[in-house]
């Protein structure tokens, strides 16, 4: 039985001219035939994911189909119980992933990693002599990711190339090979990649998402859940055998539910299970723990003698005058 309704993933390197004017038309369009979701616009092109009924996305496909700068695009179509956003955006950006390349800024359309197969990826993850890097960030990987794979110790794509030339001696000899979640992010990072001097290097044409409907791969030697930013959170890919990949933040057992910390200038994603997150207050550190503000005390009214309460029940200390007075 098919859902009815859809979230398509997608991308394309291409030049928009007025880029700021079409973000602007193509929110209208959106709105008007009642997408939701998020797109970036740039003067290097468009990436976006939203999610609509049948008959809404593919209005959208439809569209997009009759414009001669869009009309090859690779829509990765995942089927939906309902919408996956709250809202519609299309915003104007000056890059449509970041990379903060400043400088070394480059185009994908000229240089670029080796395209692989779903099939030759998988091979390359096989082969001992090919090093494969996962091109996402720490809180991705963390929820799942390709068996073996390289977890750059990053929280935001933008610090990837310093970490690579901080660890270049380890890949330098070796073939790499790259992924990330629909294979926009792996253009511009194998692209850089190849300029900075690494021999061999190819990226997983399509990404995870297209991985996991392959056919003959069926996602195979993918680990936990594929990391999507929209109310799904996670996604299977691995329709082989389903490994559980995700620890629990506060006490490392099996988990695959992510909260953000309630200290809002921490805001960190981590995994979490509905009872640890009421014991810490779903809060990374006690320092987040006690910060103010706190959302998760403020959402569930917690006093200051509530407070204590739960610190005193983790054996940490009091250290609000407020609380301890209460
Ligand atoms: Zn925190």
């Amino acid at each position: 039985m098919t859902k009815e309704y859809r979230v398509l993933l997608y991308y394309k390197y291409t030049p928009v001219e007025d880029a700021e004017i079409f973000a602007q038309q193509h929110l209208q369009f959106c709105k008007k035939i009642g997408l939701k979701g998020r797109i970036l616009v740039a003067a290097e092109g468009i990436n976006g994911t939203v999610s609509g009924t049948t008959e809404q996305t593919q209005a959208y496909i439809d569209h997009m189909n009759a414009d001669p700068r869009f009309n090859d695009i690779t829509y990765k179509i995942d089927e939906t119980d309902g919408h996956a956003f709250k809202k519609m955006f299309v915003r104007y950006r000056p890059e449509i992933v970041s990379l903060h390349l400043g400088g070394n800024d480059l185009n994908p359309n000229e240089v670029t990693g080796e395209y692989l197969s779903p099939e030759a990826f998988r091979e390359a993850i096989l082969d001992e002599n090919t090093v494969v890097i996962d091109a996402r960030n720490d809180y991705e990987f963390d929820l799942g990711h390709f068996r073996g794979a390289v977890r750059p110790d990053i929280r935001n794509f933008r610090e990837l190339p310093q970490w690579i030339r901080d660890n270049k001696e380890k890949f330098m000899d070796k073939r790499v090979v790259t992924y990330c979640t629909g294979g926009i992010r792996c253009e511009k990072f194998s692209g850089w990649l190849v300029k900075e001097g690494f021999k061999d290097v190819g990226q997983l044409h399509g990404g995870i998402a297209t991985y996991g409907k392959d056919e003959t791969v069926k996602g195979d030697l993918w680990d936990g859940k594929m990391y999507v930013f929209d109310e799904r959170i996670g996604v299977d890919i691995n329709r082989i055998e389903h490994v559980v990949v995700g620890k629990d933040w506060f006490d490392g057992t099996p988990c695959e539910r992510y909260v953000n910390c309630a200290n809002p200038s921490c805001n960190r994603r981590m995994l979490c299970s509905e009872e640890n997150e009421h014991k810490y207050m779903r809060s990374c550190s006690h320092g987040c723990r006690i910060h103010e503000p706190n959302y998760y005390v403020q959402r569930n009214n917690l006093s200051p003698a509530d407070v204590a309460a739960r610190l005193a029940a983790i054996a940490e200390p009091v250290v609000n005058s407020a609380a301890s007075l209460a």
